[in-house]
């Protein structure tokens, strides 16, 4: 039998023992929503997560995935919601008109993430409802809303321990790593690992590694093949490879691909993740690595 497969099966069978921690992604693609046939398994909805603990609703990146995710809110009736943000290009915004609680006065709504120079978090997200591209105006939304700037570092909600850090990509883009009991996870949807064209100060590359230290789970951007990549450098995100590399130089346990390229259909995922599986199994790695897909619940050990 094929060592990948037998891998496998022992991985989801591991976190099935979970205890009330569980990670959604809700959007999975990068740049644009790629609905169709080609992108069935893997999704076409763009970056959106959903941490489930406890009842509590933290969600990450409002990209389209988060219209599904505020019609299951509908149907469990009113929340008080948080929405965390990694930053405002459009395939991690344009869902958040479409995310039904906003016009539901039951709802309570905090939207947290960095400003942008002296741009606020409540005017970037305002401005994408502004006449000239959406035809219902910010005043409509009917749901109790605040909105907050967050920055580098600690943060605690509840039992949820959060680590903030900016990364490689285009305008001011945050990392979250996220403690909750004995489990942690990193979303770090953009990124770009390599080349110097972001200037965050020396020793980047090793407070990265810190940053993803030990993780259970780390979703990465690894939008590009090292082919493509050489022709993408600058453009803000990552390939495959060098998110195992970070994987495994910060010794994760478990490694999803993430922000997934638009024209990568179902299959080319699945050829890619077998390909690089098997060059990790046969180094020696120790990541198990997959790649994120849509509405897919990935418990994690809670501690509790
Ligand atoms: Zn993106
Ligand atoms: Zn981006």
């Amino acid at each position: 039998m094929d060592p990948v497969t037998r891998a496998q099966p022992a991985t989801v069978e591991a976190l099935t023992q979970a205890k009330g921690v569980s990670l959604r992604c809700w959007g999975t693609r990068g740049s644009i929503p790629t609905p169709g046939p080609g992108t069935v398994r893997y999704g076409g909805n763009t970056t959106c997560f959903e941490l489930r603990h406890g009842g509590a609703r933290l969600i990450f990146d409002a990209g389209s995935g988060i219209r599904p995710l505020g019609l299951d809110v509908v149907e469990k009736g009113p929340d008080t919601i948080h929405i965390f943000l990694t930053h405002f290009h459009w395939d991690h915004i344009q869902g958040f008109p479409f995310f039904a609680p906003l016009y539901d006065p039951e709802d309570s709504i905090k939207v947290i993430g960095p400003k942008q120079k002296d741009i606020d978090v409540q005017n970037l997200f305002a401005g994408q409802m502004g006449p000239i591209y959406f035809p219902i105006p910010f005043s409509v939304v009917a749901a109790e809303m605040e909105f907050e700037h967050l920055n580098e570092g600690a943060y605690e909600l509840g039992d949820v321990r959060m680590e903030v850090m900016r990364v490689r990509h285009p305008s001011f883009v945050l990392a979250y790593r996220i403690t909750v009991g004995e489990s942690t996870i990193c979303l770090v949807p953009d990124n770009e690992l390599e080349g110097d064209m972001y200037d965050l100060g020396a020793g980047w590359e090793k407070r990265i590694v810190d940053f993803v230290g030990d993780a259970d789970l780390l979703i990465h951007d690894s939008m590009y093949t090292d082919e493509e990549y050489a022709y993408r450098v600058g453009w803000g995100h990552s390939t495959f490879s060098q998110a195992v590399r970070l994987a495994e130089e910060g010794g994760v346990g478990r490694l999803l691909f993430f922000h997934h390229d638009p024209n990568r259909t179902d299959e080319e995922l699945d050829r890619i993740v077998a390909d690089v599986r098997d060059e990790a199994l046969s180094r020696g790695s120790s990541v198990m690595i997959d790649a994120a897909a849509e509405e897919i619940d990935i418990p994690l050990e809670s501690g509790t």
